[in-house]
């Protein structure tokens, strides 16, 4: 799948067009084993925007990333074929329901082609229609990385905002709750209706006070066991992390994440049967150094590794 153009060693990085990982850009599914898509749109915000132009700054950012993930030993691309699928392209820009709508069109297509996605949001709000498209003949489960449950009900008179997209999943019987950790949960509240729904559906909510209490090693071995073997996706908020590390988002809490912890997190789920991932909240507005961009395209690789690993390293 690789030109010459795409080899690192042939053109230096910061030559070219900006896709994700300077992957190819597809105009196909066929032959695609791992589709690198962008969801530019941050509709389903309720505080600040920004989001929308998070895939941009990640495809830029992402030209720094290399071939090879040393500490797991693994070059993706020489293991499947990767490519960058573009963006969804939406044309209701201003109804977050027809949103919701053209983005599950997408991942239908994608996910009928054998495609496993790695996405970059984009606002939390995209992960519902994925799952709508991804998750259709199985519920799936979940590792979720977040300062927020994402469970909450409806907001401003819509359900479909971005505090809502893991509710609404477990409602359409997309999402095992059962199946589910969310990790990182911190920061004041107005109201518990999300935590309570996660808590009274059977998420394990790893709340940032017990993350630091019990290490990534052993969040990591509750977070494989809540999993189990069956298909599972990773679904990573930046705003899950410390500011420090990702100020550049809409909804930023402190004491979070660090980014260390973070990649020890994901590396700790290897072997898992990950279906897909995402990366979403980065919102380069307020990213005034650019770091939250080169976080996001990190992550995005780590989550890239696993499944090529997974499925595509004869494990
Ligand atoms: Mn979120
Ligand atoms: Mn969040």
């Amino acid at each position: 799948m690789s030109t010459p153009e795409d080899d690192p060693m042939k053109q230096p990085r910061y030559t070219e067009i900006a896709t994700f990982m300077r992957a190819p850009l597809a105009h196909s599914l066929d032959g695609v084993d791992i589709g690198l898509i962008g969801v530019p749109t941050d509709l389903g915000v309720t505080n600040r925007p920004g989001a929308r132009h998070g895939p941009r700054e990640i495809r830029n950012s992402s030209s720094l990333m290399r071939t090879v993930n040393l500490a797991l030993g693994v070059n993706p691309y020489s293991l499947c074929r990767i490519a960058d699928l573009g963006d969804v392209r939406l044309s209701h820009r201003f109804d977050l329901e027809k949103q919701v709508e053209e983005i599950a069109a997408f991942y239908r297509k994608v996910h009928a082609a054998g495609v496993r996605p790695v996405s970059a949001g984009g606002d939390h709000s995209i992960t519902y229609p994925i799952f709508k498209a991804i998750a259709a003949a199985q519920p799936i489960g979940m590792v979720h990385i977040d300062a927020h449950c994402d469970t909450w009900g409806e907001f401003y008179g819509s359900k479909f905002t971005h505090g809502a997209p893991f509710r609404l999943a477990v409602e359409d019987g997309l999402l095992d709750p059962k199946r589910t950790i969310q990790i990182g949960i911190r920061g004041g509240q107005n109201f518990m209706d999300g935590i309570e729904f996660s808590l009274s559906h059977g998420m394990r909510v790893v709340f940032m006070d017990e993350f630091a209490a019990l290490g990534v090693e052993r969040v990591i071995a509750e977070a494989r066991k809540i999993v189990g073997d069956g298909p599972t996706y990773i679904s990573f908020d930046v705003d899950g992390l410390d500011p420090v590390y990702a100020p550049g988002t809409g909804t930023p809490e402190i004491g979070g994440i660090t980014t260390l912890e973070a990649l020890r997190l994901l590396r700790g789920l290897r072997g898992l049967n990950l279906i897909g991932g995402d990366v979403v909240e980065v919102a380069p507005p307020y990213d005034q150094t650019g770091n939250t961009a080169l976080v996001g395209a990190s992550i995005m690789f780590e989550i890239i590794c696993l499944i090529a690993d997974r499925h595509f390293g004869g494990r």
